[in-house]
């Protein structure tokens, strides 16, 4: 914020005082920034830097986790998500507008990818939802639309702003990747305390591909490798996160393939049964076909989490964020 101000001709300490307006005193227009010069506020009140979402749509479901639609400064619309429990309050954050990944499952995958967010749409996402929440957001998940680890530079600084700024731990921060191996191994350098998931989703590279296209870039041999010495190195257990589809990935052979595919990496396997999402073919495999795939990993002695289901009657579960045009 210093180096921002000063690049707009004004001293430093201004930069201190447009901080504190937005991750203390919680400031959502420029204009309530009283203390700073007339021109500085007409200089940054169109920033993307600067500028707050504005929440356009906001639906709850009985469980009470909620999704918002947020417009950002230049009008295209992302999705995040507040998950309330107990003793905790998470939100899980969006990174870009659409994404390139195409996953053939997943709805964010539909429009492409549009444009990154910046660092400060993505701390806007947890200042928001935590004003709308009335809560203080504890956690903070980066498994909205969008892959994080293809927006490296914004996802770091967001993390750092996270951590400094709005005062939440490093270890309370999870990235879900869908598996670009030399982000990974660049994240792994810089030693973080966060938490890596990555969405693996099938158990060789055959399938991988089928479902997930841009993993052709990213073979499993190398990518379980970048994996296993992220883990040595952070100390910091990986997630592999295994969505159950139907018929396509979920048969007891395919969880002993995984089981051996995970061998000598520090991990656990979090199962997500598939969330469906109209127009696509995929269903989600019975209760009993989830247990028996659950049964294979344990006998081989792996660690095993099923996703706990929220937000499903809004579509606000993994996999069912999108763009939305207008306010449908
Ligand atoms: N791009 C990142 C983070 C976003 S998705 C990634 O790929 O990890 C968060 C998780 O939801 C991913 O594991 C994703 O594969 C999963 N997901 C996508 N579509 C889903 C669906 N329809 N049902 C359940 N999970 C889904």
């Amino acid at each position: 914020m210093a180096s921002y101000v000063k690049s707009l001709g004004q001293p430093t300490y201004r930069g201190k005082q447009i901080a504190d307006w937005l991750y203390v005193k919680g400031a959502r227009e420029v204009s309530e920034m009283t203390n700073l010069p007339e021109v500085l506020r007409e200089q940054i009140a169109s920033d993307a830097a600067i500028t707050r979402s504005r929440v356009i749509k906001e639906s709850a479901a009985p469980d009470g986790t909620t999704k918002y639609l947020l417009q950002l400064s230049d009008g295209e619309t992302i999705e995040s998500v507040l998950l309330p429990y107990s003793d905790r309050t998470s939100v899980c954050v969006s990174t870009q507008v659409g994404c390139r990944a195409g996953c053939l499952f997943c709805a964010t995958a539909e429009c492409g990818l549009v444009r990154n967010l910046t660092a400060g749409e993505i701390v806007d996402q947890v200042l928001t939802l935590q004003e709308q929440g009335g809560r203080r957001v504890t956690h903070v998940v980066f498994m909205g639309m969008g892959e994080p680890l293809m927006n490296m530079p914004n996802v770091l600084k967001a993390i750092h702003l996270l951590n400094d700024e709005v005062g939440i731990s490093m270890r309370r921060i999870t990235i879900s990747t869908v598996g670009i191996t030399p982000a990974i191994r660049k994240l792994a350098e810089l030693d973080l305390q966060i938490t890596l998931a990555l969405s693996l989703h099938a158990p060789n590279d055959d399938l991988r591909r089928q479902l997930i296209p841009i993993s052709e870039k990213f073979p499993l041999p190398e990518l379980m490798s970048a994996c296993k010495d992220y883990a040595d190195r952070t100390k910091r257990r990986i997630t592999l996160e295994y969505l159950l589809i139907a018929g396509v990935n979920d048969a007891p052979e395919q969880a002993a393939q995984l089981a051996g595919l995970l061998r000598g990496v520090m991990s656990h396997v979090n199962l997500i049964p598939y969330n469906e999402v109209p127009g696509k073919p995929y269903k989600r495999p019975a209760r009993e076909a989830i247990a028996a795939f659950r049964s294979v990993l344990e006998e081989a002695g792996i660690e095993v989490t099923q996703r706990m289901e929220r937000g499903h009657s809004v579509s606000a579960a993994c996999g069912q964020l999108r763009r939305r045009t207008g306010l449908t």
